[in-house]
């Protein structure tokens, strides 16, 4: 069992990698006196049906009462209402300012469950448990929300979890999309931060159903370092945090207007970073190898072309409304070399020019 400790300005919480890794939540708890008598496990539909009885078999004897709130798959967790019933179940349970949230799922469980965390009774703590490969992303970094109407996570904190426990033996039942899209983070953070990473990458992972359990385990704790690097450097998101944004400004606004759940968010962030390293190589000097890497890509299964179902002058529209701008320009994460990423500012026109040669 590998464990990483992700260092932030007024904790540092270890996680721990490995097949098995929930057997170590046992003892984590007992070690920590400081949390409470009760737990709320907050999960998904899905993710309940597979590994909630294993997650509640290994609390059987640490002598904690076990509170259960199950909320619907995906998107659909991060909703006002679904948060509120959490909070009526927390109250319900007589959850007090010590107990323990236990997040189980992915990216959308551990958003909700660690903003309950983060609100009830002016914070608690909370466990990430994460069985999604993109929730290695989520679950570190403190950043938690839910969702409104007018746009993703616009109703959100900061609270770090006490420990992740990342269970790799939860990834054997993750559709193949899902791989996908949690894997284009990793791809991501190579990228941006460790040249001889992504190298290794290429080298290595050549279909996405054929990664062994070895590889797996190595590329989630690359990215794991990358993104604890950056929390560590920009834990508020001030400057750097926002690298991690590489292929989302365009990614985002691919994933809103094709309509959550026809393209995954990674698979959105794969097209983005093709297009980022496009004028990665124009704009900012990269001397990048593209054709290799979309040749690269494409035989993992990704798309690298918008579909043409969209137009241009609507992806500029999306990704203002995301960014909460309303000039006319909007601003990129480039590289000017594998590892070295910044900011570049284009204007609408230019960028309508190149995004007309990302269409399929
Ligand atoms: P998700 O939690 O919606 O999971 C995707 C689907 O896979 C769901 O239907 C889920 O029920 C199912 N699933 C989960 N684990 C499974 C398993 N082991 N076997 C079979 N099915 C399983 O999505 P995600 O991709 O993990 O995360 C996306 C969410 O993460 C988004 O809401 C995004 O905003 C958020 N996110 C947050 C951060 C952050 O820093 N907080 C970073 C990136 C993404
Ligand atoms: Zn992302």
């Amino acid at each position: 069992m590998d464990v990483l400790h992700i260092e932030t300005s007024n904790k540092t919480y270890p996680v721990y990698v490995g097949q098995n890794a929930i057997a170590l939540l046992p003892d984590f708890l007992k070690e920590n006196n400081a949390f409470g008598s009760s737990i709320l496990i907050i999960t998904d539909e899905s993710v309940g049906h597979l590994y909630l009885q294993t997650l509640k078999d290994t609390l059987s004897d640490i002598e904690k009462e076990v509170y259960v709130s199950i909320v619907p798959s995906g998107e659909k967790a991060k909703t006002f209402d679904v948060y509120y019933s959490c909070l009526t179940r927390a109250l319900e349970f007589n959850l007090n300012r010590k107990s323990l949230i236990l997040a189980l799922g992915g990216g959308a469980v551990g958003d909700l469950a660690g903003f309950v965390a983060a609100t009830y009774m002016r914070g608690i703590p909370f466990i990430q448990i994460p069985t999604t490969i993109l929730a290695h992303d989520s679950a570190v970094g403190g950043k938690v929300a839910i969702n409104h109407e007018a746009g993703k996570n616009m109703i959100g904190a900061f609270h770090q979890p006490e420990a992740v426990f990342y269970d790799l033996n939860f990834l054997a039942t993750l559709p193949l999309h899902e791989v996908r899209s949690g894997f284009a983070e990793i791809i991501k953070e190579a990228l941006i931060e460790d040249p001889d990473f992504y190298s290794w990458l290429t080298t290595n992972i050549h279909s996405m159903d054929l990664i062994d359990m070895d590889q797996l385990a190595f590329a989630i704790k690359k990215g794991i370092a990358v993104k604890g690097g950056i929390v560590k450097q920009d834990e508020m998101e001030n400057g750097v945090r926002a690298y991690l944004n590489f292929g989302h400004t365009l990614g985002h606004a691919i994933e809103n207007s094709v309509g959550y759940g026809s393209i995954t968010h990674g698979e959105g962030v794969m097209i983005g970073m093709v297009f980022a390293l496009k004028l990665s190589i124009k704009y900012a000097g990269l001397n990048f190898d593209l054709t290799s890497f979309i040749n690269w890509v494409t035989s993992l299964g990704y798309k690298t072309k918008i579909p043409s179902s969209l137009k241009a002058e609507q992806l500029i529209y999306a990704m203002k409304k995301d960014k909460k701008t309303t000039g006319r320009e909007i601003t990129f994460v480039l590289l000017a070399e594998e590892g070295k990423p910044i900011t570049k500012t284009m204007a609408d026109d230019e960028i309508i020019t190149e995004i007309e040669l990302m269409f399929e």
